[in-house]
């Protein structure tokens, strides 16, 4: 079977990774000029984590992973509100959770990938037709590329989404909010932070600081805006949104770039992921938002169930059995995804002192067996048991 995976990032090196084994003949496009090993800081549990386990890469993904000791809130004074430490959440899930940087993933999963998977950079999709073998892709280097089957898994701003499903409008839902993060070097600032993760939050905007594992710090900043659009000048919103939150949050306000990663927060959903012989997965088509902390492990977990499905069967039922395997799964994390936005980003004081209060709670000597419960009913994973 020939794939043609269009996008290099956590879902399409995964697919790529399974298929490749299972003998296909995969070739990737990625716009991006090159590889890149930065991005934001993730949480990375369940599906995600399974999957990395059956690739034989999780001791590398160690050796990538922050050395996080604590998660502390802090009110717009500066002063702690409340935290948890990460060990006791860690125990809860028999350790199976790591911090990495988003891009030291796509890193590990690129390296680990078999030499005979094409990565063509700074190439894209720009028009697809369905042939009587499957499909046929123009793309932007001017080649043409026939393949028994297309996979977009070119991210939440999907281009293989337009050109087959039609507008992003149609499947783009906003959840309120805008997200920006830029790395940080400030050696100061890092050993104040020490292997701490910090959070500053005020209603309606929320600035984080992670220790990365080569001493800079990943700022994450979550604001309420509506819409999609992002402002003309992101840099210029970023320092009047979160202005007056404390000398912490000024400092990291002073080491924005004029062009930070900014995007609104927003989940993607769609009546059906597959189209003839083009399918999409991870956030093209289903994105659940950072809110529900989970997007590259639910990428992971769906690059692995759909290579089991197509490398067992005949692609068209494989693509359906895909789908019925993976809705009800999608359908919980985009639900606790909306749900956790109004808890992690609330928009009134007292929804930030209940949920300091619960932290405050679940960080007391003997709640381990409640914050398990809690952590593994958050965490489930696609991926069966082995
Ligand atoms: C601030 C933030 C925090 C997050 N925190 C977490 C977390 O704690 N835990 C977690 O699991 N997830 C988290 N996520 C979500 C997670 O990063 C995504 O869900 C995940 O990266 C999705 O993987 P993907 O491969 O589907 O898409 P992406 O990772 O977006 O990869 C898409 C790839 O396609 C390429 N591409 C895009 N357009 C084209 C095109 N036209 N042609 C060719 N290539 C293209 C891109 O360059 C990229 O390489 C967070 C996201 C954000 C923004």
């Amino acid at each position: 079977m020939r794939v043609l995976i269009c996008g290099a990032g956590i879902a399409g090196l995964t697919l790529a990774w399974w298929l490749r084994r299972g003998g296909a003949e995969v070739t990737i496009v990625e716009k991006a000029a090159g590889p890149r090993s930065d991005g934001y800081m993730i949480d990375f549990f369940g599906s995600g984590y399974d999957v990395a386990e059956r690739m034989g890469v999780l001791g590398e993904l160690r050796g990538i992973a922050a050395d996080i000791g604590e998660l502390v809130y802090l009110d717009g004074n500066g002063g702690r509100a409340a935290g948890l430490r990460y060990g006791s959440a860690s125990a809860a899930v028999g350790g199976r959770v790591l911090s990495v940087m988003r891009g030291g993933l796509e890193s590990v999963l690129r390296s680990s990938l078999d030499p005979g998977v094409e990565i063509r950079y700074g190439t894209s999709v720009g028009a697809v037709r369905d042939v009587p073998e499957g499909v046929e892709a123009e793309l932007t280097d001017g080649t043409v590329s026939r393949a028994g089957l297309l996979v977009g898994a070119d991210g939440i701003h999907s281009v293989v989404r337009r050109l087959v499903f039609g507008p992003e409008e149609r499947y783009l839902h906003p959840l309120g909010y805008h997200t920006a993060s830029y790395l940080i070097r400030d050696d100061e600032l890092a050993g104040r932070i020490g292997g701490r993760a910090m959070l500053v939050n005020v209603p309606d905007r929320q600035a984080g600081l992670y220790p990365v594992r080569d001493g800079r710090l990943a700022a994450f900043l979550v604001h309420a805006r509506g819409g999609t659009a992002p402002p003309a000048d992101p840099h210029a919103e970023i320092m009047a949104r979160y202005g007056g939150m404390g000398e912490l949050v000024d400092r990291v306000l002073a080491h924005c770039p004029q062009d930070p990663y900014y995007d609104c927060v927003a989940q993607i959903r769609m009546p059906r992921w597959s189209r003839g012989r083009t399918i999409l997965i991870g956030d093209a088509a289903h994105a659940v938002s950072l809110m529900a902390g989970q997007g590259a492990s639910t990428a992971m977990g769906g690059a692995y169930t759909l290579a089991v499905e197509l490398l067992g069967a005949d692609v068209g039922e494989a693509l359906e059995r895909y789908e019925r395997r993976m809705r009800p799964f999608i359908a919980g994390k985009q639900e606790s995804g909306r749900a956790a936005a109004g808890w992690m980003v609330p928009h009134r004081a007292w929804r930030i002192s209940v949920r300091n209060r619960l932290f405050r709670l679940a960080d007391l000597p003997g709640s381990g067996a409640v914050m398990g419960r809690a952590f593994r009913r958050l965490s489930g994973s696609i991926v069966p048991a082995a």
